[in-house]
């Protein structure tokens, strides 16, 4: 990742207040990110917000922060203009996504959509050379490569808020890479720790929701009941921080305390904690380099009692391996993997596939897949489609073995 310069003004008593646009307001980090500019007026000021569908709450929050955009996405829905603050304008799909990131009032863009619907956004803030704060992982694991080279090219930040990520940009610290031997991602295992395969081929949707320590959408919800939530973060760390796969190792650490860590060449391990709580993360991303005092919840030292390490358990949650394959092979393998997860999560969320056939169908799309080393965005993009046709082919082809409590 580029060195960053600080956005603190030199020669002023009065720091700069950053213009955010965040993509996908309305959801889980959308929130988060909200209630940190709550927190931050002076240093943080919302003049964009995009929302898929949540009319209500995206009107609230217009209301509330005075945004100069307001984008919808989803063409079903409808809204009135009028019902927008005086000065807001209404956007529309992703050519509003498009404008809106790339207009001179915006200066930094949270990329807060879930999925590879997330990519648009971030390329366009990108071309316009605008620092992004990445959430939405799924552009990294689809198009990393490209990503980067535009992020370099364009002199552009790109600055993790993933919690994992954020904690080993954190403990860098500006290191030389050439120092790291590798870096640890720490993973709460997801509510399906402790369970045997025998067991997963019965889960439930709920169930799967039901996360331990984070509380996020849907989709991410998933997967970290399959893990695959934790081989994403890897082809996310090889991406971001220009690691081999075989420098990034994984770690289950229930408690979500430790939230990733870096062991440097000289044996010195640096690591990041707080309690599971995504506004820290997200507040250093939008503050960095500055730490301020903020809304997320404080460690309390007395109240700490243990923390465990376990190894992943690789033969039950597969999906770690296929990250773990997909980060060395690079390619349209990201692509691939990222879009058949994505068709077989909702597959799974409609209950159209048990629990087990996600990874199943996951590995069977990225084992038929042509491989192309240097594809181009367009090339991603149809790799992207066929992935999900493939995945809707392998649930009409697959006999149902759904739970049907
Ligand atoms: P979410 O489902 O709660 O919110 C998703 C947001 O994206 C909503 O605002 C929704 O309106 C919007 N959206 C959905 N589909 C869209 C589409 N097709 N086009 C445009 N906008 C669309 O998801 P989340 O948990 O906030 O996760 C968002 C991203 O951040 C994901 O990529 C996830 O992997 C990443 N992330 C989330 C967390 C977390 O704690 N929630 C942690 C780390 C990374
Ligand atoms: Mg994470």
């Amino acid at each position: 990742m580029r060195p960053v310069s600080t956005d603190v003004a030199v020669n002023s008593t009065k720091p700069l207040r950053k213009r955010v646009a965040v993509l996908g307001s309305t959801g889980s980090i959308g929130t988060s990110t909200l209630h940190v500019a709550e927190c931050l007026p002076e240093r943080l000021q919302i003049v964009g917000l995009s929302a898929h569908s949540r009319i209500d709450l995206l009107l609230e929050q217009a209301h509330q922060f005075r945004p100069r955009f307001v984008c919808l996405t989803d063409p079903k829905v409808e809204l009135d203009p009028c019902r927008l603050p005086s000065g807001c304008e209404l956007l529309h799909g992703p050519a509003g996504i498009i404008r809106m990131v790339q207009a001179d009032e915006v200066d930094v863009v949270v990329t807060a959509i879930v999925g590879a619907a997330g990519l648009e956004g971030t390329w366009a803030a990108l071309e316009a050379g605008k620092t992004v704060a990445v959430a939405n992982k799924e552009t990294l694991v689809l198009a990393g490569a490209l990503v980067t080279e535009l992020a370099a090219r364009k002199r552009c930040k790109l600055i993790p808020v993933d919690s994992e990520h954020s904690a080993i940009f954190q403990a860098l610290a500006g290191s030389s890479l050439a120092q790291v031997e590798r870096i640890v991602l720490t993973g709460s295992g997801g509510p399906f720790r402790t369970k045997t395969r025998t067991e997963l081929a019965h889960v439930t949707v709920e169930e799967a929701l039901r996360h331990p320590t984070w509380s996020m959408g849907r989709k991410i919800t998933i997967d970290s009941a399959t893990l695959m939530n934790k081989a994403l973060e890897v082809i996310e760390a090889r991406w971001l921080f220009g690691l081999q796969a075989d420098q990034i190792d994984v770690v289950i650490h229930p408690q979500s305390i430790i939230h990733s860590f870096v062991e440097f060449c000289d044996g010195a391990v640096l690591a990041q904690l707080s309690p599971p709580d995504m506004r820290l993360p997200i507040q250093y991303a939008l503050t960095y380099p500055e730490r301020l005092p903020g809304p997320a919840k404080k460690l309390s030292w007395r109240d700490l009692r243990e923390w465990t390490f376990e190894q992943p358990d690789h033969e039950t949650f597969p999906s770690l391996q296929l990250g773990y394959e997909v980060a060395r092979r690079g390619g349209t393998c990201g692509a691939v993997l990222n879009a058949a997860n994505e068709a077989a999560v909702a597959g799974f969320l409609n209950g159209e596939m048990a629990f087990l056939d996600i990874p199943r169908a996951c590995r069977a799309v990225l084992d038929h897949h042509e491989f192309d080393p240097t594809p181009t965005l367009a090339e991603l993009a149809a790799c992207d489609r066929w992935a999900r046709q493939e995945v809707r082919r392998w649930i009409s082809r697959t006999p149902r073995t759904v739970p049907t409590r």
